[in-house]
This record gives C-alpha cells, sequence and structure tokens, in this order.
C-alpha cells in the first residue's frame, strides 16, 4: 500500500508489537483473490499513420488476433479517409486464471490528412477531446455504435469475447438516448486511455508532435519506431535522439518507470536500461516462422535470415511486453493506472472545474483528498443541475408565453364572434319588430294607437 501521510501524523506513529495473530497479514492475499476474481481493465490507444503496423503491434502485444489481418493492396490504396474514424475494440482475455478487459482504441486515419488543414484539426480534436464520458456526458460529441464479434482462441491467453466499438464524431448533437447506451455500456476509460503507444517510422512529423502536445498531460505516451527491422542499428539509434530531442524541446512528458523507495538497485538499474531504450524500436509480427536450430518463434522471415519479436537482440519489443518485471505493460499496468487516475485526471477535472469557474487551490491536488473529490463533484453536479434546470426554466417560459399568446387570440375570436352573433341577433329583432309593426297596422287602430301614430280624428 501506498500511503499518504501528513508529517505532524507521522511523527506521532506508535510502533507496537503484537501479541498474537489478528488476520491483517492476510490482506495482501485478500485483494489478490478480489482482483483476479473482478478481473482488471486496460485501455490502450495506438496512434500512428495507417500502414505503420500499429494492427500487427496491438496483435503481438496481446497475442491474439484482435485485427484480422489486413489485405496490403486495400492498405496501399491512395484513397485518403474521410475522417479520423476512432475504433475501439473491447476484448476479455485471460492468462493463467487472471482476467483482463482489455480496450484498445485505434485510429485509421491518423496522419493521412496531413495535406488538408481543415480534416486535420477536426481530426485533431476528435483524439483530443476524449472527454470521459462519466464526467461530461451532455458535452461529450461521440456517438458510439456497437458490434460484437467472436474471437479464435489463440495460444496461453484466451479470448472470450470481443466488441468492436465504432467512434465517429458528429458535429449535430447525436441523440441522447445513444449517449445513454454509451455510458452504460461502455467502460468508464473509454476514451480515458491509460497508455497510447504512438508509432512513428522515421522522425516525429509536426502532427505527431502537435497530438503529443495535446495529449501528454491525459494520458501515459509510449513513442515506439515501428518496422524497426527496416532500419539499420545506426539508423535506429539516429532517430531515437531525434524523436527524443523533439519530445525535450516541446516539453512533451512521456512515460516513466516509476520508482519505489524500497526498489533494490538491481531493479532501478533494470528499469534505468528499459528508459534509456525509449522510444521502443519495434518490430511486429503475429505469425510464428521458423527460426535458427528449427525454433519457431514469432517473428518475420528475410531472404537473410529471421527477425524475431521477442529477442531483445533483435528489436526493443520486449521492453514493452516480455521483460518479466519491469516493462510498462507487465509490472506497471497497474502504475500505469494509478498515474492515469491520481495525475492525468485530476489535472483534467481542475482544468474542467476552472473552467466552469470554480477554483481550487492547486495543493489540493497534491493529496487527493476524498471528501474533497466528493464535494466538488457535488458542486460539479449541481452547477450542471442549475444549468439545466434554468434551461428548462427558459424552455418553460417561452411555452408559458406561446399559451398565452394563443389563449389570447382565441379570446379575441371568441368575442368576435361573439358580436357577431350579437350583432346578427339585433338585426333578426329588428327585423321581426318590423314584422310585428307590418301585422299589427293590419289591426284596427285603438284611439291610443292612433294618437301615437298620429292619426287626426276630425277627418
Ligand atoms: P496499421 O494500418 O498501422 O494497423 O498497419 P498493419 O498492422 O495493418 O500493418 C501494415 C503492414 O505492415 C502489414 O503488411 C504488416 O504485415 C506490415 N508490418 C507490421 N508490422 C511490421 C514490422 O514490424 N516490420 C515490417 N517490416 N512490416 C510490418
Amino acid at each position: 500500500f501506498k500511503t499518504r501521510r501528513a508529517p505532524e501524523l507521522a511523527n506521532s506513529v506508535i510502533r507496537k508489537k503484537l501479541q498474537g495473530y489478528v488476520g491483517f497479514a492476510n490482506l495482501p492475499n485478500q485483494v489478490h483473490r478480489k482482483s483476479v476474481k473482478k478481473g482488471f481493465h486496460f485501455t490502450t490507444m495506438v496512434v500512428g499513420e495507417s500502414g505503420l503496423g500499429k494492427s500487427t503491434l496491438v496483435n503481438t502485444l496481446f497475442n491474439t488476433t484482435l485485427y484480422p489481418a489486413k489485405n496490403d493492396t486495400v492498405e496501399l490504396s491512395p484513397e485518403v479517409p474521410k475522417t479520423v474514424e476512432i475504433q475501439a475494440i473491447t476484448a476479455d482475455i485471460e492468462e493463467n486464471g487472471v482476467k483482463l478487459r482489455l480496450t484498445v482504441v485505434d485510429t485509421p486515419g491518423f496522419g493521412d490528412f496531413v495535406n488538408n488543414e481543415e480534416r486535420k484539426h477536426r481530426g485533431l480534436n476528435q483524439i483530443e477531446n476524449p472527454d470521459m464520458p462519466c464526467l461530461d456526458p451532455v458535452g461529450n460529441p461521440y456517438s458510439i455504435t456497437s458490434r460484437p464479434a467472436s474471437m479464435p482462441i489463440l495460444n496461453r491467453r484466451t479470448v472470450s469475447t470481443v466488441t468492436r466499438w465504432s467512434i465517429t464524431a458528429s458535429t449535430h448533437a447525436s441523440t441522447l438516448s445513444s449517449r445513454r447506451v454509451t455510458r452504460k455500456s461502455m467502460p468508464l476509460s473509454i476514451l480515458w486511455f491509460e497508455v497510447t503507444i504512438l508509432a512513428s517510422y522515421a522522425h516525429l512529423k509536426p502532427l505527431d508532435i502537435e497530438f503529443m502536445r495535446r495529449l501528454h498531460t491525459r494520458v501515459n505516451l509510449i513513442p515506439v519506431i515501428a518496422k524497426s527491422d527496416t532500419l539499420t542499428e545506426e539508423e535506429i539509434r539516429v532517430f531515437k535522439e531525434r524523436i527524443l530531442a523533439d519530445i525535450a524541446h516541446h516539453n512533451i512528458h512521456i512515460y516513466q518507470a516509476p520508482q519505489y523507495e524500497y526498489d533494490d538497485s538491481e531493479t532501478i538499474s533494470e528499469n534505468r536500461e528499459i528508459m534509456a531504450k525509449i522510444p521502443f524500436a519495434i518490430v511486429g509480427s503475429d505469425k510464428e516462422v521458423e527460426a535458427e536450430g528449427g525454433r519457431r518463434v514469432r517473428g518475420r522471415k528475410y531472404p537473410w535470415g529471421v527477425i524475431e519479436v521477442d529477442n531483445e537482440e533483435h528489436c526493443d519489443f520486449h521492453c514493452l511486453i516480455d521483460f518479466p518485471y519491469h516493462s510498462p505493460l507487465s509490472t506497471h499496468m497497474e502504475e500505469l493506472k494509478e498515474y492515469t487516475n491520481d495525475v492525468l485526471y485530476e489535472n483534467y477535472r481542475t482544468e474542467k472545474l476552472m473552467a466552469m469557474g470554480i477554483q481550487q487551490d492547486p495543493s489540493v491536488f497534491k493529496e487527493v483528498n476524498p471528501l474533497q473529490k466528493m464535494e466538488e463533484e457535488r458542486q460539479l453536479h449541481e452547477t450542471k443541475l442549475a444549468k439545466m434546470e434554468s434551461e428548462m426554466k427558459m424552455v418553460f417560459q417561452a411555452k408559458v408565453q406561446e399559451k398565452e399568446a394563443k389563449l389570447k387570440q382565441s379570446e379575441e375570436e371568441l368575442y368576435a364572434r361573439h358580436k357577431e352573433m350579437k350583432e346578427a341577433l339585433e338585426k333578426q329583432r329588428l327585423e321581426l319588430e318590423e314584422k310585428k309593426r307590418r301585422i299589427e297596422s293590419g289591426r284596427p287602430i285603438t284611439p291610443e294607437k292612433k294618437q301615437k301614430k298620429g292619426f287626426s280624428f276630425n277627418k
């Protein structure tokens, strides 16, 4: 356990010796059992131009066929993709009884639009804006469709279910219901990458730099040199230097192996050795070929020999996965997630809160206080509710005004009809009176009536 204690509290800790068995020595076993039972979640994203070998790398990394083999002729087609379509694949894989829900996010088409400024910006914004669906569901511009597919079972890792997500930006507000489906059915961190592997072929292009600059505060970035089997040792050395210089020049933070007080000198030096190899020169292949001495190895066969993926003398792939204790994906997977939660997510949340006008004391974020976190989340929620309430009020007022106007109009119409009817009745009454008068004029006229009508009796 990593404990964060205030110094004054640390000083007042009293050391006591136990007189009997309490049971907390079993805590690591409990955590272990619980973790194995629950399984783990891990999200990774691969970024780079198409054809760089991203899908092959993912298949090689997780020793499964997450991505089906692509047809090279299709790949070489000059047709530019319409958009940077972000595709996510979620797979349940199992190794020695430990379950891992793996989400791999791919960005086919990234970098294939460098000559189109508008498309480039749209693409970058799409990739850069992996808003946490849990934090900003209403502002989330992604609409997601899923189509489950079954996957074959391979080697020591088994893939039980695979779900493909296709995430494309929609300019119009997609329906709330589809977002709700998204939030309910997707793992929390679907667009929140614990690891982003940026594959570069030769050197960092402005687009790569722009992408890294935008995302380094959000994710653990691991730059790799793709298809390193096509480069000479000297070229790899030069490219590594060039990429690191670019990264330093642009103040981009890339993945760093964690260091603990309890790490022994051997671990520290092995970590250093691995870190010194970043950006890792990678060779990807999910196929087995026959190597020297009839060995079956994962690799690529050339007329001059075989390049072995898992051979550390051939490439740095082992730094990513197979190096038993110190690679980012074997030992440090949990650290990557911790760093994402404690640092990257906290920074993101601070940015969001500040944008909403909620001021924070930056020192607070060094120590994550769960109560404070809850309070901030509550405030955030209330701000959202207040915004929704005021919007609803406005809608309500507009509706009331509309209703009032309609009522007034129908009242006026009613009054006009009433007036019309009244006039018609009055006309009718006058006509009847006239008729009555005419009828009466046929009767003998009483002296009184005669007088009224001006008759003269002297006639
Ligand atoms: P993506 O478009 O980036 O996902 O690229 P793919 O993984 O589909 O790979 C494109 C082509 O490059 C395929 O023909 C792969 O066999 C080949 N490829 C993948 N990785 C390597 C590698 O490390 N070295 C070489 N020489 N070719 C590779």
